[in-house]
């Protein structure tokens, strides 16, 4: 492993401020999914060091939550640039575990650095309020205060963001919090919690476990001491998760799946609208939850997006990541490659057609054509499901009404966009997606100051943005006799 610091390469677990090993010794190995070299292994731990965590996370909360925001801020602070100035190393750890270019890693490092910076500031705005009182002699006073202590399960598609995304509000707010990190991405968690220590987050504030997904999670949500559990993963999952939490009313954050409408109307720059697709779609080589999953063009313009698109594609330059201009990597495993092919021939049995790759790439492996595929019927299940792969159905539409009907038939409502340039029809669409965000001529949502989250089956809660602490604040009111 050539990193500047090797200490950020961590094979150990985090708990109460100590590296350590599973109780059982057990490890699980992690793979690369460009060249399929083992990388390494960490502990595969289980219930009994899970509730070791939750313990020490439960000790540690007295204390961190009586520190000052600003106390919290500036130790939020350190660790941002501690992210920063070893931004190289950990977008090296990064594209060798999960496979994106080595471009993305850089760039999802500043993106997951920026929520601690953003948070620590945000800590020092937990404001109350006072209210009117309702009798002459009451005062009403509302204060915030942290949940306690919380856990935290994050998937691997963003192996730095979706942590501190969750990790900075936490701290921030005064809470505590065990994290399981993807089994398939524990080193980018590990090289996090190797520099919150440094940055002087107290032993037991945040402890990473890492191990089996049902042991570990089971824990998390059975443990009576866990008052709040933040997940970003699969609706599947997420579902079940939250019935456990169910059982102790424990609160419950949410980002699940998505299946993104992307929208292009007569009256689009068509170029813009090219330029927003290769970005929302392919970014990540298509496994992001706010990925474009169905295209949607009208009639009109339906033909030049077409050729536009393909001439683009054509262009991602696929292979390992951490080579020079590589702008698109592998999936991260056999069951991402099935669920893309699985997706290619329901449509094309259904009518469809391939004009751009369809198949697996000839480096082998994980790898996968970015794949275009045109007059897609909106029978085909990629007009339902989430595809997670680099894979673009083009569907035609006709009209305004037809395609926000479209677009909200279904289950998900996570991030939708749509390329138009009349006022009126801007609005109109906007408002009736049935979606947590909408891109409106651009293809690139997320930043650390808006609110992320989706609605129906995608999800509850917002993270980042001043609404992002709030998820780990109690409200309480205190009826005050004069
Ligand atoms: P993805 O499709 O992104 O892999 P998953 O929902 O399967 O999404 O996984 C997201 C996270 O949830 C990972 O950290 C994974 O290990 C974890 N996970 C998967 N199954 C469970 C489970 N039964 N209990 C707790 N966590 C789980």
């Amino acid at each position: 492993m050539q990193l500047k610091d090797s200490s950020l390469f961590r094979q150990q677990a985090y708990i109460d401020g100590a590296w350590v090993d599973a109780d059982s010794g057990l490890t699980l190995k992690v793979n690369n999914p460009a060249t399929g070299e083992l990388i390494g292994s960490v502990p595969k731990m289980g219930a009994v060091e899970t509730r070791r965590a939750i313990e020490a996370a439960e000790r540690a909360l007295p204390a961190w939550r009586a520190l000052t925001a600003k106390d919290r801020a500036n130790r939020l602070r350190r660790w941002f640039e501690l992210m920063m100035q070893n931004q190289e190393d950990l977008a090296r750890l990064m594209t060798l575990e999960q496979g994106k270019p080595l471009v993305e890693s850089r760039g999802e490092i500043a993106y997951a650095a920026s929520f601690l910076e953003w948070f620590g500031e945000e800590a020092k705005r937990v404001y109350g309020d006072m209210i009117p009182g309702h009798q002459a002699d009451k005062r009403l006073m509302v204060i915030k205060q942290p949940i306690g202590v919380t856990a935290a399960i994050t998937p691997w598609n963003f192996p730095s963001a979706m942590i501190t995304r969750k990790a900075g509000p936490a701290l921030a707010a005064g809470c505590t919090m065990v994290l399981k990190p993807a089994s398939q991405t524990p080193y980018s968690a590990l090289a996090l919690a190797e520099l919150a220590e440094r940055a002087g987050i107290p032993k037991g504030v945040l402890s990473v476990v890492t191990g089996s997904a049902g042991e570990v999670g089971g824990e998390l949500t059975s443990n009576p001491i866990v008052r709040k559990l933040t997940f970003t993963g699969s609706t599947e999952i997420g579902r079940q998760l939250m019935a456990e939490c169910a059982k102790d009313i424990k609160k419950v954050s949410l980002e699940l799946g998505g299946n993104a409408p992307f929208i292009v109307f007569d009256d689009a720059d068509l170029d813009a609208a090219v330029e927003g697709a290769l970005v929302s779609k392919y970014r990540n080589n298509g496994q992001t939850c706010v990925c474009a999953n169905r295209l949607y063009v009208q009639d009109g313009v339906y033909d030049a997006f077409v050729d536009k698109l393909k001439a683009a594609v054509a262009k991602l330059n696929i292979g390992n990541g951490l080579d020079d201009g590589i702008t698109t990597g592998p999936l991260i495993d056999a069951k991402a490659v099935a669920k893309v092919q699985e997706h290619i021939e329901d449509a094309v049995s259904k009518g469809a057609r391939v004009v751009s790759g369809g198949k697996p790439h000839a480096l082998g492996g994980t790898f996968f054509e970015p794949t275009i595929l045109v007059d897609v019927p909106k029978e085909a299940a990629v007009a339902k499901e989430e595809t997670f792969g680099p894979l673009a159905p083009l569907f035609r539409f006709r009209d305004e009404d037809e395609v926000i009907a479209f677009s909200n038939d279904t289950e998900y409502g996570l991030a939708a966009y749509f390329y138009a340039r009349d006022m009126g029809r801007v609005f109109r669409v906007a408002e009736a997606l049935e979606y947590g965000i909408v891109g409106i001529n651009t293809g690139i949502i997320s930043n650390e100051v808006a609110p992320f989250g989706g609605v129906k089956a995608s999800g509850l809660g917002r993270e980042g943005s001043k609404y992002g602490i709030d998820d780990y604040l109690e409200i309480k009111y205190l009826c005050i006799g004069v």
